[in-house]
């Protein structure tokens, strides 16, 4: 049989079907991963094969993994050379963005679309609030989310009390495995109400990707929101983000930094202080927005790693 892990508990599994079945699974001794070293071979998410066992109603044992379009990992705490999986199989990173009420840095935007870009994971950026923004504010929000969508995000713009917004979001997450991000008091309890009536959650309930929690378990758990939607809640996941990415890959995960590499003068530069510098020379003229670099200086620097 198959299924997708929804949480997992030391050694045991909770798997769901498509039928919608339920079962409780442990690991066949030797399962092992090529490649990817990882103190726990299976995470949330995941496809796995199992085999019910003989006299019980719902326990099996995983015999395979199916192949992952993507994964999140962090470094183990215990041995350093493997990594933690965190979660899998994630079709969306669902970033909240308010301008205001509570502000939301660019600086935590872009942290958090590299960190999705590491691990190669599609980001819908919403724009929340938008009902509170005076006319210049509007267009300033506007212009942002124009520049991230010329970057190759999807961006929307909207309202948690707009029932457009609840639509268009429904008919965008469908049948979708998601991470939502944003700042406490963004929005995220609402939207997800909304997405789901019988969840009900309280503000801030939900933790989330690359913000800095308090939390320090480190299982992530699925939850079925309604409209095949499944939503991953990470604690712990602020040891995430770009404390992963090594400096000299930074600018990959940059999609206008990444497509300008090789232009420069130097094949190791920094873009920092370099002379014909092809980044720097786009910023000059207009073609790399300036807080996107700042972003990046600043995760260069490793600001974010100090905090
Ligand atoms: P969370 O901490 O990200 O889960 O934020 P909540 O969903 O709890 O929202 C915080 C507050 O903002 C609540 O009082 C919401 O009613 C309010 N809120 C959320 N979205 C909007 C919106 O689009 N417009 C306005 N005016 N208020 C909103
Ligand atoms: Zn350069």
């Amino acid at each position: 049989m198959e299924g997708t892990v929804y949480r997992s508990t030391g050694s045991w599994y909770d798997i769901k079907t498509i039928e919608g079945l339920y079962y409780n699974c442990r690991l066949k001794g030797k399962l092992k991963l090529k490649g990817l070293k990882v103190t726990n071979p299976v995470a949330v998410g995941d496809l796995v094969r199992f085999e019910p066992e003989e006299n019980t109603l719902d326990q099996g044992i995983i015999s395979d993994i199916l192949p992952r379009k993507n994964y999140l990992v962090r470094k183990s705490v215990h041995k350093t050379e493997h990594a933690h999986l965190i979660a899998c199989n994630i079709d969306y990173v669902l970033v909240i963005f308010t301008l205001d009420q509570p502000k939301t840095s660019l600086g935590f935007l872009d942290r958090v679309l590299v960190s999705a870009e590491a691990f190669r994971i599609p980001t819908l950026i919403l724009f929340n609030k938008i009902d509170l923004l005076d006319k210049e504010s509007l267009d300033y929000v506007t212009e942002l989310a124009d520049l991230y969508t010329e970057l190759g995000y999807e961006t929307a713009l909207g309202s948690a009390l707009d029932p457009n917004s609840i639509s268009f979001l429904l008919e965008k997450l469908k049948n979708k495995t998601i991470l939502i991000t944003g700042h406490s008091g963004v929005g995220k309890s609402t939207f997800l109400n909304s997405l789901s009536p019988d969840l009900d959650l309280a503000t801030s309930e939900i933790s989330s990707f690359a913000n800095k929690g308090v939390h320090t378990t480190t299982f992530a758990e699925m939850f079925d929101l309604g409209h095949g939607i499944k939503l991953i809640d990470t604690p712990g996941i602020k040891e995430l983000g770009i404390m992963e990415i090594a400096q000299d890959e930074l600018s990959h995960y940059f999609p206008e930094l990444r497509e300008r590499l090789g232009q420069c003068k130097f094949h190791n530069c920094k873009h920092i202080s370099e002379p014909s510098c092809a980044i720097k020379k786009a910023i000059e003229e207009g073609e790399i927005s300036y807080t996107r670099y700042n972003s990046y200086l600043s995760m260069y620097g490793g600001e974010d790693n100090r905090k």
